[in-house]
């Protein structure tokens, strides 16, 4: 009883001294786990066309109803992806969404796959409804931004058999900007100039562009 106040003291000064787990959140980031189901991404071929042939399967796979796909049909003059169909409307509800990784273990193309970034937070319902524009890859330097005719090859095979073998590759998705000064929120890649996406990698390192 009376070493209670000592030990309790103890305790207090042993902790003084050891690291701190507490971090200066929003001004200091956390690097995620490699393979965090972060922000989805909806990747694009070398040549800047989309992955996505709106099949709808992500949102069939989706357990909470988070994704909306209307399949668009390709045309010679307005082609968005190799094959015949392409993601004419595209949008993932934040708001639902439990990022569990269905979705992207549905995907037959390897178009959507998840990112790293964590910050999807808002006050607004609408908001939380990301778009294709949003969710879709940037421009990568050599991609063209579609419509366009295919630079790949003659048939979308040239394209996703392509795309199935190396499965390492997803062209298209980048790191966000850190602002200056702000320390870098995720890790960093192995491969220059490419943002991890998780669950959708092979068995020995993370999916990288
Ligand atoms: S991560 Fe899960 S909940 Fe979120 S959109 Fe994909 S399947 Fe739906
Ligand atoms: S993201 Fe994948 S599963 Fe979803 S509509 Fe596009 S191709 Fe189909």
């Amino acid at each position: 009883m009376v070493l209670d106040p000592i030990k309790g003291f103890g305790l207090t000064f042993g902790t003084m001294f050891r690291k701190k787990a507490t971090i200066s959140y929003p001004e200091s980031g956390v690097a995620t786990a490699p393979r965090y189901h972060g922000r989805h991404v909806l990747n694009r071929h070398p040549d800047g066309l989309e992955k996505c042939v709106g099949c709808e399967l992500c949102a069939w796979a989706c357990p909470a109803d988070a994704i909306y796909v209307e399949g668009g049909d390709n045309t010679d003059e307005k082609r968005f992806s190799p094959g015949e169909r392409y993601g004419a409307v595209y949008q993932i509800n934040y708001a639902r969404c439990i990022f569990c990784g269905l979705c992207i273990e549905a995907c037959p193309t390897r178009s959507l796959t998840m990112s790293n970034e964590y910050e999807l937070a808002s006050d607004s319902r609408a908001d939380l409804i990301y778009t294709k524009e949003q969710l879709v890859a940037p421009l990568l330097p050599g991609m063209e931004a579609p419509p366009h005719a295919m630079r790949l090859g003659d048939s979308e095979q040239d394209y996703y058999v392509g795309a199935m073998n190396t499965p390492g590759a997803s062209d298209g998705a980048q790191y966000p900007e850190v602002p200056d000064g702000a320390p870098a929120r995720v890790q960093e890649p192995e491969v220059t100039g490419a943002r991890q996406v998780s669950s959708q990698t092979d068995d020995t390192t993370r999916e990288v562009s």
